[in-house]
């Protein structure tokens, strides 16, 4: 991967963000058609992001008499952007809690000085319009990059709506890593119903990076059918992009998330890259309490070689194709609705999306069971296991029930 020659964070000096100004870009052709959203630098030394809307941003006018949909690029976190760091005061890609979108709407009289409560003020004001509006499906995506080098790739919340749309882009795909962190705001889409793709496009700093955004952002547009294959000259340019930053595609499932806090004095172990295979018991890091080995055999993914973050490292296990085709059509035959009737199973009187296991009853079952159906996310509740899958798993809350689009999920 090409890296800037300049040595000192080279991107930043190209974005020129003001804090506040989260719109770079609105472009609205055939109101009734999809809708895209997209984010960029949501993590303020992420530059690459921004820059890549801004880039496209340019491109866009010339397209506007063929678009069949709504497009709304959108600057991240503004006021990170401009002082070129992850965050101020709170990560804005965990800040989009129940609590704290209640407390940040603009009519709210609950007001804190955080930095980022502004920013999701803001963002709220426009998303709320966004899908408000919306008559059609609605997809969000988010661009981020990388402390460590490495092939870059998609993250995305386990909807089939979800996987669907990530698996007509050339891109590696991490399933299961929205389901590990709390607060993302595409989580906050995905739980609306927008169909969500998270990317990361490569090194903070690398040139390429801004690239491979641009790309995906040009594909996404024709993959959510705002813009037809003919009408984009570049397509095949751009897939070409990420094909070769890519390598065969993967599909990859998130078995385990090293969650850290600053008190922690985590280190990662040096030349730990994306993707970089590791081995049950391979020293990984360390902290205050001594070294960190692999619970498991498996992917390294997003080692933390950055200050600031509460993620140290990822693991995980490639997926193979035909237990995705297998657990989709099981998804869409509803068998789900069934496993409430399974012994020491039952459906949680507060939410239809939720299972409580009594685990001494089920342990039968192994948790991979639950996964096929789209129950990533769990906690424990006493002797409890409780499982939760996403609304909107197989239709969207977006789209007309009349419209043919609709059929197709
Ligand atoms: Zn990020």
């Amino acid at each position: 991967m090409q890296i800037l020659s300049i040595p000192e964070k080279p991107l930043k000096k190209h974005v020129s963000i003001a804090a506040g100004e989260h719109l770079i870009g609105e472009f609205v052709g055939d109101p009734h058609g999809a809708t895209l959203i997209v984010f960029g630098s949501v993590h303020g030394n992420e530059a690459g992001g921004a820059l890549a809307l801004q880039k496209a941003a340019k491109m866009l006018p010339a397209f506007l008499p063929k678009l069949r949909g709504r497009i709304y690029f959108l600057a991240g976190n503004t006021r990170a952007i401009a002082k070129s760091v992850r965050f101020i005061d709170a990560d804005l890609n965990r800040h989009w809690t129940a609590e704290n979108v209640h407390h940040n709407r603009a009519d709210s009289p609950i007001r804190t000085k955080r930095a980022e409560d502004f920013e999701q003020t803001e963002l709220l004001t426009i998303l709320d319009n966004i899908l408000k509006t919306a008559q059609a499906e609605v997809y969000a995506l988010d661009l981020h990059s990388t402390s460590a080098d490495g092939v870059p790739f998609a993250t995305v919340g386990d909807t089939l709506r979800n996987r669907d749309f990530a698996q007509q882009f050339p891109i590696t795909i991490l399933l299961g890593i929205e389901e590990q962190l709390d607060g993302t705001i595409l989580e906050y889409l995905n739980n609306l119903g927008a169909v969500t793709l998270g990317y990361e496009g490569g090194q903070h700093y690398a040139e390429q990076t801004v690239k491979n955004h641009e790309a995906l952002c040009w594909l996404a547009l024709v993959n959510s059918g705002i813009l037809r294959r003919e009408d984009l000259p570049d397509f095949e340019k751009h897939e070409e992009n990420l094909k070769n930053v890519t390598g065969k595609p993967r599909i990859v499932e998130i078995r385990y998330r090293h969650a850290i806090s600053e008190a922690d004095d985590f280190k990662m172990e040096l030349g730990f890259d994306n993707f970089r295979r590791v081995r049950r018991g391979e020293i990984l890091a360390n902290d205050r309490h001594g070294e960190i080995r692999a619970n498991e055999s498996g992917l390294i993914l997003m080692p933390l070689y950055q200050k600031l973050g509460e993620d140290g490292f990822f693991l995980g296990r490639e997926v193979a194709p035909v237990w995705l085709r297998l657990s989709g059509f099981l998804r869409r035959l509803k068998i789900a609705k069934l496993m409430r009737f399974l012994p020491g199973v039952r459906k949680s009187p507060f939410d239809d999306e939720t299972l409580e296991i009594n685990t001494r009853v089920a342990r039968l079952f192994p948790l991979q069971i639950f996964h096929l159906f789209g129950f990533r996310k769990r906690r424990w509740h006493n002797d409890k296991l409780i499982v939760s899958r996403r609304k909107f798993d197989t239709k969207s809350p977006f789209v007309k029930r009349s419209a043919v689009s609709g059929e197709k999920y």
